[in-house]
């Protein structure tokens, strides 16, 4: 039998205070739509309960894998856990091999790197080669198991010496071929970060549901909690969504996509407490938006997608036509409702921002780019530059391209989705980038 040597009530006092930062109710999750885009672009986008733009078609198999990471254990939990959705939505979560080469969603399953996934359809816009949602298993691990055993230990004067070091403590843990998980909470978080991925935003950003409390202290904790700097804040825990998104729900807080909040965080000592299930509002949500025995759902929004890009073109003009030409060869397909779109090429420079535009000619949201707009009928299918007679032409004069000093540029290609109708406008559809290229003047 080892002898004890430790501080008892500081150490677990210091533990305790150590597990209430590292497991804060819900590790907080960050959804990042835009972030992988050029750092031009501005993020700025209403979020809300659920983004219409990218929800997967209702019926869908959504195919997903898991990128490496995970015991069979975890693994098995994952799906259960997420599956649990396919109960009220009409959609299926086909869970595949980890060497398939095409899914929608890729999942790791790793310590560290905190909770995020992608939103809905916004997952194919991502490279099949990079993961589309983040668990972090170290958030799993059921604490207060260990830290009731630690003291029992400690009572018994019966455990190993401890010099008492948090990390080691939590390195221990993780190195035991038997961890404790705290499953329900860990199925709230799988629920949560599932809910993102099936098109689901956070409830807190509803219009008008939260008077947060934006005091310097709110901001220190979330950085010291999850080393979020203040834009990161704003972006994913006071942003506030267009009303539009809410789908004419009521603000729900006992929703799964709803945080918990401190009565410190808000002005008027409102708070919610972690929730773990889902709700009743969360059930109806979602089954509106995927609705069993209906072909499309009432809230339907204008979608466009894009498959089978085989390439995009970039042809140089002629002594006549002074300028180059850029025509990607593409499919695409509207939904069932009218869709406005724009085709756009922008450029990009080599450290991957756009490029300020002067002349407020060729420019899309003030960058040197140039497009062509399209309404796209319902339910239609056509193809772009398939044949010899070239059907989409996105020209930009000579004139317009900046001096680049012998550097190269890529070419963005995007759709871009105006819902006229709802007043919702520069949804991105689709995005793709060239190789850099030498561009004439
Ligand atoms: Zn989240």
């Amino acid at each position: 039998m080892k002898k004890v040597i430790l501080v008892m009530l500081i150490s677990c006092f210091g533990t305790s205070l150590l597990f209430a930062q590292q497991k804060p109710k819900r590790q907080k999750c960050s959804v990042d739509m835009l972030g992988f885009l050029s750092k031009g672009i501005d993020t700025a986008k209403a979020r809300g309960v659920a983004d219409n733009y990218y929800m997967w078609d209702n019926g869908a198999t959504i195919v997903v894998k898991f990128v490496g990471g995970g015991s069979p254990l975890m693994r098995k939990k994952v799906m259960e856990f997420a599956r649990e959705w396919e109960q009220y939505a009409n959609v299926k979560l086909q869970f595949v091999a980890d060497n398939t080469p095409a899914t929608n969603m890729r999942v790791r399953l790793g310590s560290g790197a905190g909770h995020n996934s992608y939103v809905g359809t916004y997952c194919n816009l991502m490279p099949q080669n990079t993961q589309t949602m983040n668990l972090d298993t170290a958030d799993f691990i059921d604490y207060g198991y260990y830290m009731t055993q630690l003291k029992a230990r400690i009572a018994r004067k019966d455990t190993v010496i401890y010099s008492w070091d948090p990390e080691k403590f939590i390195a221990d843990i993780k190195s035991k071929p038997n961890i404790v998980w705290a499953f329900t909470s860990m199925k709230g978080t799988v629920l949560h970060e599932f809910g993102h991925a099936l098109g689901l935003l956070h409830e807190q950003s509803f219009p008008n549901a939260i008077r947060w409390n934006k005091a310097d202290s709110i901001y220190e904790k979330y950085e010291r909690e999850q080393g979020w700097d203040k834009a990161k804040v704003d972006a994913q825990v006071f942003e506030v969504s267009d009303q539009f998104y809410t789908n004419g729900t009521k603000y729900d807080p006992k929703s799964i996509m709803q945080y918990a909040i401190d009565a410190s965080e808000t002005l008027n000592g409102f708070s919610v407490p972690r929730n773990d299930v889902l709700s009743p509002g969360d059930k109806m949500l979602i089954s509106t938006l995927y609705p069993k025995g209906q072909s499309v759902s009432v809230k339907e929004v204008p979608k466009v997608s894009v498959t089978n890009l085989v390439k995009i073109d970039v042809v140089n003009g002629t002594a006549t036509k002074k300028g180059i030409s850029i025509y990607p060869v593409f499919d695409i397909k509207s939904n069932s409702k009218l869709g406005q779109v724009y085709y756009v090429a922008r450029l990009v420079d080599e450290d991957g921002y756009y490029i300020k535009d002067n002349d407020n000619k060729f420019n899309w949201g003030g960058y040197v780019a140039t497009y062509v707009k399209a309404n796209l009928l319902p339910n239609s299918k056509l193809s772009y530059n398939k044949l010899s007679q070239k059907n989409l032409e996105l020209f930009l004069p000579y004139s317009e391209i900046p001096a680049l000093n012998g550097k190269k540029v890529t070419i963005e290609f995007t759709v871009v989705l105006d819902d006229i109708v709802n007043g919702q406008l520069d949804k991105l559809m689709y995005y793709s980038l060239t190789k850099p290229l030498s561009l004439p003047r």
